[in-house]
């Protein structure tokens, strides 16, 4: 490392922010702090302005109207109100069907949910971590109050079938909430056409800040959710507490940059992946990729360099930002509940890194990384040769 080089491919668990992005919300640190709900004076009403721009700009890029945004602090407070939110006030049926390679901000929503009563099922998935639409479709054949199954994949990258799920809830008269976080500014998506009723986004994974992401309900659906905040009725009684005005207007830069640039920004995302695979393809001949081949996010890849510790590799390539899994679970010493439900064993699963390129990824960057990753490789092979290389599962 005696470049000093450091390179950061980890654009799955956060992006930086981009420039613009800043640029914009900086005046609404400094001259324009008003509360936006303070609208009786000017200080006020230019925030709130600024808030119902943010708005309007998150809506456009999943087609969605203004009304139907509610800004949260983040993805993971926007999958626990539109889960909880309508498991409180629903008298629906008490049944929600879901997959195991959720985020944990999913899935501990529902563990806490099947405590309080509610059926929780988990349908399987095929190797590409997708849920079978004719399991889904069974599945709904006992009515359901909720289907939450995410767009893409935080680990793994897979796409799911968005029409096809949303048209089969609709048809069964369940509502469909969508964890789009790794989704939304990556790819077109449309509330519309997908069916979907409730989905989650968060800024920081799309070159917006941390701490702050959204909700879309539905308008017809509004009504049917209770918030986890109670107090002065902000964002249509669904969020309470005074607005980040700043880092709204962050987020919706940050969809607006994304809605122009996306078409241009994945095909050089998956050019960039296709140039780290092939580097790394001819260094490590027996690497696999997990996760779909192509149906992925643009830009991300999944790795299995078998008999090779990722927590080991990484600490022996300080320099290349990868991740070993997702920055959510990290506190978590189990390997990813993802790779183990696309089929890996504790083993395997523990010698896979997630790499992440992104709009700010050089050519230089992915070939120099390719190279240290290929580097440490070898080192760990060399200094693990004969024994056996993962740790062992007490
Ligand atoms: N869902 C998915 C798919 C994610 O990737 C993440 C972030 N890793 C979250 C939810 C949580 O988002 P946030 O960090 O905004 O709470």
């Amino acid at each position: 490392m005696a470049t000093g080089q450091r390179v950061y491919l980890d654009y799955q668990a956060t992006t930086p922010v981009d420039p613009r992005v800043l640029e914009a919300m900086l005046p609404y640190f400094t001259l324009q702090y008003g509360n936006a709900a303070s609208v009786q004076h000017e200080f006020g009403r230019t925030a709130a302005e600024a808030v119902e721009t943010a708005r309007e700009r998150v809506a456009r890029l999943v087609g969605a109207r203004a009304q139907e945004i509610v800004f949260t602090s983040g993805a993971t407070e926007s999958n626990n109100l539109a889960l909880k939110g309508l498991a409180t006030r629903e008298e629906g049926p008490r049944r929600i069907v879901t997959s195991p390679t959720e985020h944990k901000s999913v899935l501990d929503v529902l563990a806490s949910l099947r405590l309080q009563g509610f059926e929780i099922v988990e349908l399987p998935v095929d190797s590409m971590g997708r849920v079978g639409l004719h399991d889904l479709e069974t599945a709904l054949r006992t009515p359901t109050l909720v289907v939450s199954i995410m767009a893409a994949n935080n680990e793994i990258g897979t796409l799911a079938p968005l029409e096809e799920i949303g048209r089969l809830c609709r048809a069964a008269n369940s509502l469909f909430h969508c964890d789009a976080t790794q989704w939304a500014g990556k790819l077109p998506l449309e509330v519309a056409t997908t069916c979907i009723d409730l989905l989650s986004m968060s800024a920081h994974k799309m070159y917006g800040p941390k701490g702050v992401g959204a909700l879309y309900v539905r308008r017809e659906v509004q009504s049917r959710m209770k918030p986890l905040l109670d107090g002065g009725g902000h964002e249509r009684g669904l969020r309470s507490g005074t607005l980040n005005v700043p880092a709204c207007v962050g987020m919706g830069v940050a969809c607006e940059i994304a809605e122009a640039s996306m078409v241009a920004d994945a095909d050089r995302l998956r050019r960039l992946s296709r140039l780290f695979l092939g580097d790394i393809e001819a260094g490590i001949p027996d690497v696999a990729v997990n996760g779909h081949p192509d149906e992925r996010i643009p830009g991300n890849l999944n790795l299995h360099f078998p008999h090779v510790n990722a927590e080991d590799l990484m600490l022996i390539v300080p320099d290349v930002a990868v991740s070993s899994g997702s920055a959510c679970s990290a506190a978590s010493p189990e390997p990813s509940h993802v790779l183990r439900a696309i089929g890996l064993s504790y083993e395997q699963a523990e010698c896979c890194v997630r790499v992440g390129v992104g709009r700010f990824t050089s050519e230089a960057d992915v070939h120099y990384a390719a190279q240290r990753l290929i580097e440490g490789v070898a080192l760990v092979r060399g200094i693990t040769a004969g024994r056996p290389t993962e740790k062992v599962r007490v």
